[in-house]
């Protein structure tokens, strides 16, 4: 399994951080949240974005989802003399309304040519679907204002990765990390400034004992300057090893 990190920030991108999503990248890949140039970010990564398969939508805020238009036009445009394969929107109700409207809104439903475009929901309550390599489990997390929901992937050689999209600590996180592969864990605040429905660097430090992850990787980052980042490393260097380090844009996991 391959995970890329597109994006590694949070809501409010900076120089060196996009909005956070990720790609599992496989035979067919799988992107999770949908912000920047999602196109130009899987070329950046080696990706083929015509192996997208599946985009997964955790949650309907706006730094998750706001790049769906232009990813589906771009799709559509690339397609215009050869046919692609169904794409896919898995999320929950609210979050595939928006999509739904904001497909409407730019005529993108029904282009004469355009791909097929499916509708997966997923329940409060979480759901497992089964995907060409993947066996994938989403459940929810504790957000705020919105459902929101973690996502575990499995693959059919054994591995797993969980990632935590936006969330304080929940209990369902730590029962789903324990004994995989890959951790990736929002983390969007270094401050004492508890940010509700979030999770801080401390709370970070008093999850790593409640979970058996093989490695954590950090994202959904505020802005860090440099001074602090090398504290940062450093601390995480002296704590773990590199069990847990801060994930950087364009970073590339084999697991
Ligand atoms: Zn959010």
């Amino acid at each position: 399994m391959k995970v890329s990190f597109l994006g590694t920030g949070n809501s409010i991108s900076n120089h060196n951080r996009k909005n956070t999503s990720l790609i599992l990248q496989s035979t067919n890949s799988i992107l999770i949240d949908c912000s920047g140039n999602p196109i130009q970010a899987a070329m950046q990564s080696g990706i083929n974005p015509d192996s997208i398969s599946d985009v997964i939508l955790t949650h309907n805020h706006v730094d998750h989802i706001y790049a769906i238009p232009s990813l589906v036009h771009q799709m559509y445009l690339l397609h215009l003399s050869s046919k692609r394969a169904p794409f896919r929107f898995i999320g929950n109700k609210s979050t595939l309304d928006i999509v739904h409207k904001l497909l409407k809104a730019f005529n993108l439903l029904q282009r004469k040519g355009i791909f097929e475009i499916e509708f997966i929901e997923v329940p409060k309550q979480g759901i497992s679907i089964q995907r060409e390599e993947y066996r994938i489990k989403l459940f929810p997390v504790n957000h705020v204002w919105t459902d929101c929901f973690g996502c575990k992937f499995l693959s059919e050689d054994g591995k797993s990765i969980v990632y935590s999209s936006d969330t304080e600590p929940t209990n369902n996180l730590v029962k789903e990390s324990q004994g995989i592969d890959l951790l990736v864990h929002e983390c969007s605040t270094f401050t004492q400034n508890k940010l509700k429905g979030h999770t801080s660097f401390s709370e970070i430090l008093e999850l790593t004992s409640q979970i058996s992850s093989k490695r954590i990787r950090l994202v959904h980052l505020p802005k860090i300057e440099n001074d602090l980042q090398y504290i940062i490393d450093n601390k995480l260097n002296d704590l773990f090893g590199n069990l847990v380090q801060l994930a950087y844009d364009g970073e590339v996991l084999e697991i």
